[in-house]
């Protein structure tokens, strides 16, 4: 987000303004330990499995990483329960554990034909070894998250989406897909066929069978021009409107006791490339986990360190093609919870994160990440029926996130927000059934694909309201 020369700078400057003096005997004296890692086998021979952030785990008797549908049909047929595909293991809720059968499509992987514009792409393939791919054909999807190591199975099972007012979340993106099931069935579905399954399984949490490949409009590969600038926060939210409106994509962060906010915009050129240099967010992050841990004591003097820090910060610019740009390295882990909010509510939901924040929680230091993605009809999707604005806390993988169930989420649920399904929340049945008119469509659905619960493991039967 900014200059590594410059964060490092901040980061130093930090303890300048403190003077070197006895002030440093704040709340943070430095980092939390390494959280416990739990043990690499179960005792029975059976190996860890983790998510991303560390959070979750498990120990599944079996793994598997079929070749084609003809294996994982028969592999879904007769595997042990329960049956949990897994991508890249970047979500942060448990929909991935299991001590039966996890399986991995790493096997299934590249474009397995194109029509016209649209590619067929089995769903194992990456997100970043897709970008090249079409790129080759001078295409490109239409637009990517904030990092590109998922799978696209694994994007599509949770909604993961990018920015930009009129650019939806990748399932929206998909005209067709091949769904295998617990019964070992192979089904096509599209708009017109099985559409009520197309429907439901665009976005399905590994719940309905396992999608083989997908069909994915595509778009031009153009380059784009990456702008990066801070600014105070008041002033970004009270332009971001108006930049959501003109921009391609775009999308700020608030970054909480600085007073301050980072904002990223992408517009189509045709100029020449213009390096990006190497990533700065871990720079950044650790120049906010130093003013953190020297001035958490004091959110006042924190603010004004920041603010004289990091507040004249010049604005960074790169050109490249968007599959090179729109998505970033996140080498630091976090944890996170992100909701997705009607328009209406969403800057005043982010005012009030920001405002409790500030108030209850000193030792949060990761930025706020604001987005507006455009809707689509799957029913699963956060985004059915209507365009949503998303707002998305972290918290450093070595500190404390039960905040976000206790703080947070209320926020979220009160300005009518529906959770990200790869993110930490805790709604369940029929605070879910309220949010998503076709919900109860979407079980009786699971229920004839799946009636013996084999996809199912303790998370999605809490979370569905099955026994
Ligand atoms: C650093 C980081 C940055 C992130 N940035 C963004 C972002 O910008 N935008 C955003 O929306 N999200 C973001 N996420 C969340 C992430 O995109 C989602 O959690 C996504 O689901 C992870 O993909 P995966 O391949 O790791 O899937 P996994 O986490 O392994 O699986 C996710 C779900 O999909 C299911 N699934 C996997 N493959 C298939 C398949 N073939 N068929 C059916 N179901 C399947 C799994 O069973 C599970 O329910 C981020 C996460 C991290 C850790």
């Amino acid at each position: 987000m900014i200059s590594r020369r410059q964060a490092l700078i901040a980061g130093g400057a930090g303890v300048a303004v403190v003077g070197g003096s006895a002030v440093a005997v704040g709340v943070f004296k430095g980092d939390k330990p390494e959280p416990l890692a739990p043990p690499s086998t179960d005792g029975k021979g059976h190996t860890v499995w983790r998510n991303w952030s560390g959070i979750q785990h498990s120990y599944p008797v079996q793994r598997a990483a079929p070749k084609d549908e003809g294996e994982l049909a028969a592999l879904l047929k007769a595997g042990p329960a329960p049956i949990r595909v897994t991508g890249a293991g970047h979500s942060f809720t448990g929909l991935c554990a299991t001590d039966g059968t996890l399986v991995s499509l790493d096997a299934m992987n590249g474009i397995e034909s194109w029509d016209g514009d649209q590619a067929t792409v089995w769903a194992g393939t990456r997100l970043g070894a897709l970008g090249p791919a079409l790129a080759e054909k001078g295409r490109a999807m239409a637009n990517l998250p904030d990092i590109n190591k998922q799978s696209l199975g694994g994007a599509l099972g949770t909604a993961t989406h990018g920015t930009g007012r009129t650019l939806k979340a990748i399932h929206g993106d998909v005209q067709a897909l091949t769904l295998v099931t617990a019964g070992g069935a192979v089904l096509d579905c599209d708009a017109k066929t099985r559409p009520e399954l197309f429907s439901a399984a665009r976005v399905s949490l590994g719940a309905l069978g396992i999608i083989s490949k997908a069909r994915l409009t595509t778009t031009a590969n153009r380059r784009l021009r990456r702008k990066v600038w801070l600014e105070p926060f008041e002033e970004a939210l009270a332009k971001a409107e108006e930049r959501w409106a003109t921009h391609r994509n775009f999308e700020f962060y608030a970054v909480p006791f600085t007073g301050l906010a980072a904002n990223i915009s992408h517009d189509e050129t045709d100029d020449p490339a213009l390096d990006r240099g190497p990533d700065s967010d871990s720079v950044f992050l650790d120049a906010l986990k130093g003013l953190r841990n020297l001035l958490g004591f004091s959110t006042g003097l924190r603010k004004a360190a920041a603010k004289a820090l990091l507040g004249g910060t010049p604005a960074e610019t790169a050109v490249d093609e968007g599959w090179k740009l729109l998505s970033t390295e996140r080498p630091v882990r976090f944890n996170e919870m992100e909701f997705h909010l009607p328009h209406e509510t969403q800057l005043a939901a982010l005012k009030e994160v920001v405002e409790t924040i500030e108030k209850h929680r000193p030792d949060v230091f990761f930025p706020i990440e604001v987005r507006r993605i455009a809707p689509d009809d799957a029913w699963l999707s956060p985004f059915q029926g209507e365009p949503r604005g998303s707002v998305a806390v972290h918290a450093y993988y070595r500190d404390d996130y039960k905040f976000f169930f206790e703080l947070i989420q209320p926020i979220f649920v009160k300005h009518g927000g529906r959770p990200h399904w790869g993110k930490l929340h805790d709604l369940k049945g029929p605070q879910l059934a309220a949010l998503y008119p076709r919900w109860n469509d979407f079980l009786e659905i699971r229920r004839e694909l799946d009636p013996e619960g084999r996809l199912l493991n303790p998370y999605l039967k809490t979370l569905f309201g099955v026994d």
